[in-house]
């Protein structure tokens, strides 16, 4: 139970360690792996953007109902939006937050954005919590995955990419990490999960890419961007690619250059799913903004979930 404690911990706070590191960093270029190091130690706060702020918004949602309200979660979403505003939000949320404070329904909002909904992957960013709540329960981790999605990104990619990243979430919280990291299970588990024939090619280039040494080849065919299907998959590489270091695979995430915060930020959320609180480095986790709250989201949600 400590140990699935400890997963529940790594993985939220593995979400905004990353996002943190990566925004310090967001670029359209890649950068090397003593670039990401020296910047670090050169911040003396981290502060998180957007990802963590709606995956702080997730988990106290989950909490408060004890499981998924689609109608309060939204809520949450605004309520946060309009005390900080200013934590990097992309163009589509605070438009489908007025909406909704304007009477649209929190399941309607999002689908008259883009014509058919959003498929970028800001509701893939903030799954953590859905992800290990749900992480013994595929089904429901599915539908919740869905909906909470439905809230700011309706078009299905970015629906299957928010599902998709959850069940690397949940997988990861599952799996042992003192036994072998087998990447080839770990991976058929996802393509048995996921629908969208746009996921299950990515999945497949992930297996052929393993051990590549060129990034640009990496970049080239999993992508890098904020649509979903661009950076889900490269943030499931970058774990498999790395099983053994939440600081490897998080540096590496944002090495890659792109959209950095959140590759790092999904990176981090598997990564710390599967190692633990214990694998974040602790000069990280000493700067990050408002550690103490996000862990004990992070203890409460777990709390529930031991509950049952
Ligand atoms: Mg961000």
């Amino acid at each position: 139970m400590e140990a699935l404690r400890s997963k529940f911990l790594g993985s939220l706070l593995g979400t905004a360690v990353g996002d943190a590191l990566g925004a310090s960093l967001e670029g359209w270029h890649m950068v090397d792996y003593n670039e990401v190091q020296a910047l670090a130690e050169k911040r003396s706060l981290l502060i998180y953007t957007d990802d963590t702020h709606m995956a702080i918004g997730v988990a106290e949602s989950l909490i408060e109902n004890k499981g998924f309200n689609g109608e309060h979660m939204a809520n949450t979403f605004i309520g946060n939006y309009d005390l900080e505003p200013y934590r990097g939000y992309g163009p589509g949320p605070p438009r489908i937050f007025r909406m909704i404070k304007g009477g649209e329904a929190w399941d309607k909002a999002a689908e008259k954005l883009y014509g058919g909904g959003s498929y970028g992957n800001g509701s893939a960013m903030r799954i953590a919590p859905i992800g290990v709540f749900y992480y013994d329960n595929p089904d429901g981790l599915r539908e919740v995955a869905y909906e909470s999605s439905r809230i700011t990104h309706a078009h299905e990619l970015g629906k299957q990419g928010a599902a998709l990243q959850a069940y690397a979430v949940a997988l990861a919280t599952a799996s042992d990490p003192f036994s072998p990291f087998k990447s080839a299970d770990f991976l058929r588990g996802l393509g048995n999960f996921i629908q969208h024939e746009v996921y299950k090619e990515k999945l497949k280039s992930i297996e052929r890419l393993i051990g590549e040494e060129d990034k640009a080849r990496v970049v080239l065919e999993l992508g890098n961007g904020i649509e979903a299907f661009n950076s889900v998959p490269t943030a499931i590489y970058c774990f498999v690619s790395h099983p053994r270091s939440f600081e490897e695979a998080v540096v590496y995430a944002i090495s890659l250059g792109g959209d950095t915060d959140t590759i790092a930020a999904m990176t981090g959320a598997i990564s710390g799913a599967y190692l633990g609180i214990e694998s974040i480095p602790e000069r990280w986790k000493e700067k990050l903004e408002n550690r103490l709250y996000i862990e004990g989201l992070a203890e409460r949600l777990w709390r529930i979930k031991r509950q049952g």
